[in-house]
């Protein structure tokens, strides 16, 4: 299996626009310790020509320009095929899922979501409806927690690659205007686990506010986790703007205390790394003793474009 890490930040990216914190400052000076990062987007793939991206961030067009992989390619002398065959989302936060309106250009392809986060998108949001002008073109496919099924392209072929989502607490985004009782109350977020014909296994986990023992289960049997590296502190955006949510009232556990909860799969895991980081988060400087702490538990800190193979 291949995986491609096209970004690794929470929404708002490193720098963020409107923020002039240590971190943002400092790289906009050139004189910050690591690196600048677009806004959480992997792409995965069984054998490297049809490929699948784990949500549509807000920076798809470049993130996709940026990996050779994913340029298109030419079919029957028409230039317009694209190597990615579908989209499977872990939730409908904005960061998570308006790439989907920048795939919009006519392209057959197959989106996987829950089925409250399909009601959302479907029938809350017509601005999705331009994902449906002509046919073929955006096959809307309902995934069930606990279920692992094969990922097809448009066109009901096998990929190669399989999926199986445990849905998680969590809370829906601001914008939804939904009726909350005629939503799953666990559909708002999942944990996506990837696996190929080699019985390689991916664990996508970019947000998640409660860890337990089924979970920690699952991903005890994966060659990669990617896990919710938001913030490293629960008060980090407390300090940082003077008020505010703390992380668990996001939604994130914090990287201190994943680091704690966590300690036990260190054996078993082959590569564990944090990703959706967000731009206060003191782990994105390679020189604090909070990315030093990071690296001497076993995890690393994922970085835009890792192309990495399992
Ligand atoms: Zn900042």
């Amino acid at each position: 299996m291949q995986v491609r890490i096209l970004g690794s930040a929470a929404g708002g990216r490193f720098p963020q626009w409107n923020c002039g914190c240590g971190n943002c400052a400092g790289i906009r000076n050139k004189k910050f310790p690591g690196k600048a990062r677009t806004q959480a987007q992997l792409a995965l793939s069984a054998e490297g020509s049809t490929w699948f991206l784990a949500g549509a961030s807000p920076d798809l067009a470049s993130q996709i320009e940026s990996c050779a992989n994913l340029h298109p390619r030419t079919l029957r002398n028409i230039p317009r095929d694209s190597p990615i065959a579908g989209v499977v989302l872990a939730g409908c936060d904005l960061d998570h899922i308006l790439g989907l309106l920048l795939l919009r250009e006519l392209q057959p392809l197959r989106v996987y979501a829950a089925p409250s986060i399909l009601q959302i998108l479907r029938e809350e949001n017509s601005m999705f409806a331009m994902l449906n002008r002509v046919e073929p073109q955006v096959v809307w496919t309902a995934m069930n927690s606990g279920l692992s099924f094969p990922l097809l392209a448009a066109d009901g072929t096998r990929s190669g690659l399989s999926c199986e989502v445990h849905f998680l607490s969590g809370r829906y985004p601001h914008y939804v205007k939904s009726d909350r009782g005629k939503l799953a109350a666990d559909q708002a977020t999942a944990a996506l686990f990837f696996e190929s014909g080699s019985r390689k296994r991916v664990a996508y986990i970019p947000a998640i506010g409660d860890l337990t023992d089924t979970l920690i289960k699952k991903m005890e049997r994966v060659d990669m986790l990617l896990f919710d590296g938001t913030f490293w502190s629960d008060d980090e955006l407390q300090r940082v703007q003077g008020s505010g949510e703390t992380a668990h009232q996001m939604g994130h556990i914090p990287v201190e205390e994943s680091l704690r909860l966590l300690k036990n799969i260190n054996i078993k895991v082959g590569r564990k790394m944090f990703v959706h980081i967000n731009n206060t988060n003191p782990i994105l400087n390679e020189t604090s003793a909070e990315h030093r702490a990071v690296r001497q538990a076993g995890w690393e800190v994922a970085e835009d474009n890792w192309q990495l193979e399992l």
